[in-house]
C-alpha cells in the first residue's frame, strides 16, 4: 500500500479524555479513532491488523471441526426471556421495534444459538457440533476506561459446541483448550498468557480464564510456576493451592481475560428443550459447551505488552504490514531513487510480501523515521541516496537497534526466506 494514499494520518496528541495506553498509542499511529467511551472506529491500518487477529483465530477453530456461521445482532426479548437474562443480564442494550415488540443487542448468543439447533439436530449421529462466528458484541460496560480492552461494542469469537454427553463435551473442551494456546502462541502472547481457573457455574467447578499478564489488566491472578496454570483472585478465597499440583507458592500478577471458556451442559438446551434421541431410542439433552475470544481486546493487549517509547512492536503474524519501506532523498535524486524504490516495491508485492510504501514527497526523513517507530511494522528498509550508493538499502528490525545494509538484488530473496 502507497502511503500517500493512506486516507488516516499519524497524530501528534492522542485526544485528552483517552486514558488507556493502547488507544493512545493506536489512536497516535492512525490505526483507530474514538466516538465515544468504549466505541472506537477501526481504520485501514487498525482493521488489518484486527482481521489478522480473526483470520488466526479462524484457522485454529476451523481446525478441530468448527463451522463459521454469522447470527443476527437484534435478538428478541422473549429469547432473553426464555432463560431468565432479560431481566439478570446488566449489560443488555435494550431498544423497542416499531411494533413496540422489544429486543437486545447481542451481548453473546446462547439464546440465538440454541434455538437454532433445534432446527438441526434431531439424532445422536448428528452430535457433536461446533458453530461459531467473529461478530460485533454489545455490552453496556459501567467501567470503559481501558481503551479497546473494554469497548461498549467490541468483536467477539465466540464457538458453542453441542454434545450427546458430558464425557464428548469434556472430550472436546481439551481439544478447545489446546486450540486457545496455539491461538495466544501464534498471536504474540504464548508464555505470557495463562490458563486460569476462575468462577464456574453450577454445572461445573471451574470455568477457564485466558489471562495475558499486563500491567494494564483489571483482573488479578495467582501463578503456579510448577505446572504454569494461575488462579484468579476472585477465587482464591477457598482455592489455597494450586488446583492441578497442590503447590501452594503462588505468584501475584495483574492480567486480563483474554479468552474464556465454560461447560454450560444443559443451561439453554433446558430451557430451549433441545434433545436428541439416543442409539437406543431414548430422548436425552443436548450438553454444550462455550469458548469466547475477544480480538479487539487482543489487539489492545498486544499494543500494551508489545511497545517502546516510540511506537508500537507488533508481533510478525498481527503485523499490518511486514515492511515498511521508506524512500528519503535530495532533490536532485528524487526522480532516480524513486525509481529504484518503486521497482523494490513491485518486487515485494510479487512475491507477496506485505509492504506500507511511505514514498511521499513533502515528507522529510525524521518525520518518516519517526512515523515508521509509531506504526512498528517488524522490518523497516530505507532506500536512500547513501544506500543506493552502494547498490544497496538499508534494513532494521522494529525490535533491534541494529541496522544492515543488504544488496538491492538479494534483498527480496533475504525476506521471503525471514
Ligand atoms: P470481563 O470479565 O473482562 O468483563 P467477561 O468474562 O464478561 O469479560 P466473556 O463473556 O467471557 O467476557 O467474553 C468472552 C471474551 O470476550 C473475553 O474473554 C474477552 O476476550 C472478550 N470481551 C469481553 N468483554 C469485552 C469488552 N467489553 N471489550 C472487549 N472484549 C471483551
Ligand atoms: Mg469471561
Amino acid at each position: 500500500m502507497l502511503q500517500s494514499k493512506l486516507f488516516t494520518k499519524t497524530i501528534k496528541e492522542a485526544p485528552k479524555d483517552e486514558m488507556s495506553f493502547n488507544a493512545q498509542a493506536l489512536i497516535r499511529a492512525g490505526f483507530i479513532d474514538k466516538l465515544a467511551a468504549g466505541i472506537y472506529s477501526f481504520l485501514p491500518l487498525g482493521l488489518r491488523v484486527l482481521d489478522k487477529i480473526s483470520r488466526v483465530i479462524r484457522e485454529e477453530m476451523d481446525a478441530i471441526g468448527g463451522e463459521e456461521i454469522l447470527m443476527p445482532v437484534l435478538i428478541p426479548k422473549e429469547n432473553w426471556a426464555k432463560t431468565g437474562r432479560w431481566e439478570t443480564l446488566d449489560v443488555l442494550f435494550k431498544l423497542k421495534g416499531e411494533d413496540e415488540k422489544e429486543y437486545a443487542l447481542g451481548a453473546t448468543h446462547e439464546e440465538v444459538i440454541t434455538p437454532l439447533c433445534r432446527k438441526f439436530l434431531f439424532s445422536y449421529r448428528d452430535l457433536p457440533i461446533m458453530p461459531y462466528q467473529i461478530q460485533i458484541k454489545f455490552r453496556n460496560e459501567l467501567r470503559a476506561k481501558a481503551g479497546i480492552m473494554r469497548g461498549r461494542e467490541f468483536l467477539m469469537k465466540d464457538m458453542y459446541s453441542f454434545h450427546a454427553d458430558q464425557a464428548d463435551l469434556d472430550r472436546f473442551y481439551e481439544v478447545a483448550k489446546q486450540a486457545y494456546f496455539k491461538i495466544f502462541e501464534r498471536l504474540g502472547l504464548g508464555g505470557i498468557t495463562y490458563l486460569t481457573y476462575a468462577s464456574g457455574s453450577s454445572f461445573s467447578k471451574y470455568s477457564h480464564e485466558f489471562q495475558t499478564i499486563c500491567a494494564a489488566g483489571e483482573d488479578t491472578i495467582f501463578i503456579c510456576d510448577n505446572c504454569r496454570m494461575a488462579v484468579n483472585k476472585e477465587i482464591i478465597k477457598d482455592q489455597e493451592q494450586c488446583p492441578i499440583c497442590g503447590n501452594k507458592k503462588f505468584r501475584e500478577e495483574k492480567a486480563v481475560e483474554v479468552g474464556n471458556i465454560f461447560k454450560l451442559a444443559n443451561k439453554y438446551s433446558q430451557p430451549f428443550g433441545l434433545e436428541y434421541v439416543n442409539d437406543k431410542g431414548e430422548k436425552k439433552e443436548v450438553a454444550m459447551g462455550c469458548y469466547g475470544i475477544g480480538p479487539s481486546r487482543v489487539m489492545g493487549t498486544v499494543v500494551e505488552i508489545c511497545h517502546d517509547e516510540r511506537g508500537i512492536v507488533w508481533p510478525k503474524e498481527i503485523a499490518p504490514f511486514k515492511v515498511h519501506l521508506l524512500l528519503l532523498s535530495n532533490k536532485s535524486s528524487w526522480e532516480n531513487n524513486k525509481k529504484e524504490a518503486d521497482k523494490l516495491y513491485q518486487k515485494m508485492r510479487e512475491q507477496g510480501i506485505e509492504v506500507l510504501y511511505d514514498e511521499r514527497e513533502e515528507k522529510g526523513a525524521g518525520e518518516k523515521f519517526s512515523e515508521a517507530d509509531l506504526i512498528g511494522c517488524p522490518i523497516r528498509i530505507v532506500v536512500s541516496d547513501k544506500t543506493l550508493a552502494e547498490g544497496s538499502a538499508e534494513v532494521k528490525k522494529r525490535n533491534s537497534a541494529d541496522s544492515k545494509l543488504v544488496k538491492i538484488d538479494n534483498l527480496v530473496k533475504e525476506l521471503t526466506q525471514s
